[in-house]
């Protein structure tokens, strides 16, 4: 990507050069397929096993708990569906407001089933009240999903503190571990928790993979029944994305601790010279417990989506809301939430930084947004 300034890792990755290479033989001519038991199938079938173990190892999971699935989508579609049905008489369902539109669409779902739905609120700062999750958690209450690191945000939930409580409450839970995989630490050995979902997409995998990890003592019940996956998803797997996904994990495992200070030291020097660039600007979102990769930024002033189109003019992608969102004029729930005005919603730019990003970007980046932000002020 030679004149692009890509600035949005938390809604895609590129995929990694490594993670394309384990990709291509199972584009040519391991074709094999692993439900089969001659040559083909079986080199397969190892293949496959091979990166089930690289995807546990960076989680701290067994095999046997990993699931390959299409994405996060319906890693928790199924977290969902597998909780539910478990307690089929409880008929509450808690969350967050601040959730990927992922999980809300599974809560609205299931409200039209009839499930209560309760989504805690958050602080101006994005954080979540423990007090409030413990209190909110009634006899009823069937599942609790939470985001482990908000995509939009990049706020960090206190993931340990958050497993005690449903711990001590007999609640299973669910959490969407999209944005943390690849960037903090995760070790479900010492994290009991029932279910996780991953995407490939976002951890320099490619795209239509994802995981979901169950661990061994929780309830599993297939959305799609079939015998892949040990019974648990009908579907010959993707074997090409599984294998991206499988060295992905392995790169994203022994790159983590050198990511995490590199990218926060890119991000820090791109947020610092805006703030020195740029008056009236302000950061959303807690400072200090936040992905080190992600900075949003309120610009009073302007409107993010016209900020959007002369920055893409310029080569340089960024997001103001979530992607996902559709048009880019409804405000950002997850800064709603965070008690902005719709105004002052619409007018913040996401910065997601990655692996492949360069200090020589951020200069570009540093001369360009605020020579864009100046012209939309004087419009
Ligand atoms: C991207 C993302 C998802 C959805 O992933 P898909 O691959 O689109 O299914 C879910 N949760 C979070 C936090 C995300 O960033």
């Amino acid at each position: 990507m030679p004149s692009l300034l890509y600035f949005d890792y938390n809604s895609t990755t590129p995929i990694d050069p490594q993670a394309r290479a384990a990709m291509l033989p199972f584009l040519e001519h391991s074709f094999g397929n692993p439900s089969n038991s001659y040559f083909l199938g079986r080199q397969a079938a190892e293949a496959l096993e091979q990166a089930r173990s690289e995807v546990a190892a960076l989680l701290g999971a067994r095999s046997s708990e990993i699931i390959f699935t299409s994405g996060a989508s319906e890693s928790i579609r199924t977290a969902f569906h597998a909780a539910l049905e478990a307690n089929p008489k409880k008929k509450h369902l808690l969350s967050c407001t601040t959730e990927h539109q992922a999980v809300l669409a599974c809560c609205h779902e299931y409200e039209r089933r009839g499930y209560q739905v309760t989504l805690l609120p958050v602080d101006a700062q994005g954080m979540l009240s423990l007090k409030a999750l413990e209190e909110a958690i009634t006899p009823s209450t069937a599942l609790l999903s939470l985001l482990w690191a908000n995509n939009e945000t990049g706020v960090i939930f206190p993931v340990e503190e958050i497993v005690a409580i449903a711990q001590r409450k007999k609640v299973p839970l669910h959490l969407d571990a999209v944005q943390a995989a690849g960037k903090i630490p995760i070790n479900l050995e010492a994290l009991p928790i029932d279910y996780l979902s991953l995407a490939g997409h976002k951890i320099y995998a490619s795209k239509g993979i994802g995981v979901l990890y169950v661990h061994r003592h929780a309830f599993y019940q297939p959305l799609f029944a079939g015998s892949q996956e040990s019974e648990r998803r009908a579907g010959t797997q993707n074997m090409p994305a599984i294998l991206s996904l499988g060295k992905a994990a392995q790169l994203a495992k022994e790159l983590l601790p050198a990511a995490m200070k590199r990218e926060a030291l890119l991000r820090d020097t791109l947020e610092r010279g805006l703030l020195e660039k740029i008056s009236n600007l302000s950061l959303h979102g807690r400072k200090e417990y936040r992905l080190s990769n992600t900075t949003n930024l309120g610009i009073a002033g302007i409107q993010a989506a016209q900020a959007l189109l002369l920055l893409d003019q310029e080569g340089l992608c960024c997001s103001a809301a979530s992607a996902c969102h559709g048009s880019s004029r409804d405000p950002s729930h997850v800064l709603r939430a965070m008690h902005l005005t719709p105004a002052e919603a619409l007018s913040s730019l996401r910065f997601s930084l990655g692996r492949f990003t360069t200090e020589e970007e951020i200069e570009r980046a540093l001369e360009i947004i605020p020579r864009v932000v100046k012209k939309l002020r004087s419009l």
